[in-house]
């Protein structure tokens, strides 16, 4: 039994020395708090072995204070991963009055016990419940959760065990199948765990490059490449062919350059986050919005009907300077070109139709739409 005790010690030791390893020692806060899960695991069962020898009282509390702690980081972990508020006081107080009830407790083993398992299995079957509330679809999520609510119900089990029938209840370090069968759940469970959550961590970095390579970091908009591909796709699925078709807008602010000299370039790159705002807040979500170039917008008008665009771009102009008005003092204005993408038009040959009355904008005064037949 104590070699069994022994190998689960070592497995969790041996795992938060590769997650340090393998994900470096300043991984994220989530892998971290997995691994005080892991080593109050190890200090955890390190103290309850060294209470069988010394200082049966204080070791065992002790001990017991470990395992719950390395609970409460596991809780920790499914907070950090899933975004959720940590509850801090929580965290920290339901160990400590373990430890306080465990002591005053022990001259009664059972009670101790009792109290002990039945903490820690609530603590635990917290963590799984965080874990699998809406976790449909995403793997790492099943695989934490269903580890450690086998756990909990497992630690549930022996506090009623413990509590309703005492004579049976085997000393922990007996080799009863009881407490095989918990040790080899808790194992499964540590390394289904790591495993889960290193798969976690896995779909966070995806995520973030994914974001990285087709987000514009200033704006928040799709970049030049993503917005290309995603229009062009549209496109390819018949966007530009349903009536009353798709509407490619180019838009491109009026006299950037003179922003950037007259007020510096933050305040230049403030118009272009605001810009970025505006189109976000005005447009609606099913219109595919990107940054084209340095000042220059492209937006892809699904399903628009002239009406609805003549409003949709008054809309835009009054609300960009209002918007740059109201945030740092002065108007700023745009230019734009309107075309109706028409059947079997390359994505290309639309930007160049738009590019086109752009130019007409430019040269008509700046601060207006020009549109291409079809479009009103
Ligand atoms: P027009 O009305 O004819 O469009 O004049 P303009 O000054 O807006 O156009 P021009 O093409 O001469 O200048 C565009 C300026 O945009 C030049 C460039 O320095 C600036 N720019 C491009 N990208 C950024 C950026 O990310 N941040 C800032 N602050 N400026 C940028
Ligand atoms: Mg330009
Ligand atoms: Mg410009």
């Amino acid at each position: 039994m104590i070699t069994l005790l022994m190998a689960v010690l070592v497995n969790a030791l041996l795992m938060s020395l590769a997650l340090v390893v393998g994900v470096g020692i300043r991984a994220r806060s989530g892998l971290q708090a997995w691994q005080f899960m892991l080593l109050g695991q190890a200090a955890g069962f390190t103290l309850l072995i060294a209470a069988t020898l010394v200082l049966p009282r204080l070791l065992a509390t002790l001990g017991v204070t470990a395992l719950s702690a390395s609970a409460s980081a596991m809780v920790l972990t499914a907070c950090r991963f899933l975004s959720l508020p940590v509850p801090r006081r929580w965290l920290v107080a339901v160990p400590l009055l373990l430890g306080v009830a465990h002591f005053a407790a022990l001259p009664d083993q059972v009670l101790a016990t009792g109290v002990a398992n039945l903490t820690i299995g609530a603590q635990v079957l917290w963590g799984s419940w965080l874990l699998l509330q809406g976790a449909a679809g995403v793997r790492w999520r099943w695989l934490c959760g269903v580890a450690a609510a086998a756990n909990g119900v497992m630690t549930l089990a022996r506090a009623v065990l413990v509590l309703g029938w005492p004579a049976v209840y085997p000393n922990f370090i007996t080799p009863h199948p009881l407490n095989l069968t918990s040790l080899l759940l808790l194992n499964a469970s540590l390394v289904l765990g790591t495993m889960g959550f290193l798969l976690a961590h896995r779909d966070a970095a995806e995520q973030a490059l994914v974001r990285l390579a087709s987000l514009d970091t200033l704006t928040g908009l799709l970049n030049r490449r993503e917005w290309m591909g995603r229009a062009g796709r549209a496109l390819g699925s018949g966007a530009g062919t349903a009536d009353p078709g798709a509407v490619l807008l180019m838009l491109d602010l009026d006299h950037f350059k003179r922003v950037n000299d007259e007020h510096g370039h933050p305040v230049g790159d403030e118009v272009l986050r605001l810009t970025g705002e505006t189109l976000r807040t005005v447009l609606r979500a099913s219109d595919l919005v990107g940054r084209y170039g340095g000042e220059e917008f492209c937006v892809l008008l699904r399903q628009c009907e002239p009406a609805a665009f003549e409003r949709l771009d008054a809309r835009l102009h009054e609300a960009l300077a209002g918007r740059c008005r109201e945030v740092l003092g002065f108007d700023v204005n745009f230019s734009a070109g309107a075309v109706r993408v028409q059947a079997g038009e390359t994505l290309a040959a639309a930007i160049a139709r738009a590019d086109d009355q752009l130019y007409r904008a430019k040269h008509a005064g700046r601060a207006r739409t020009c549109c291409a037949d079809g479009v009103l």
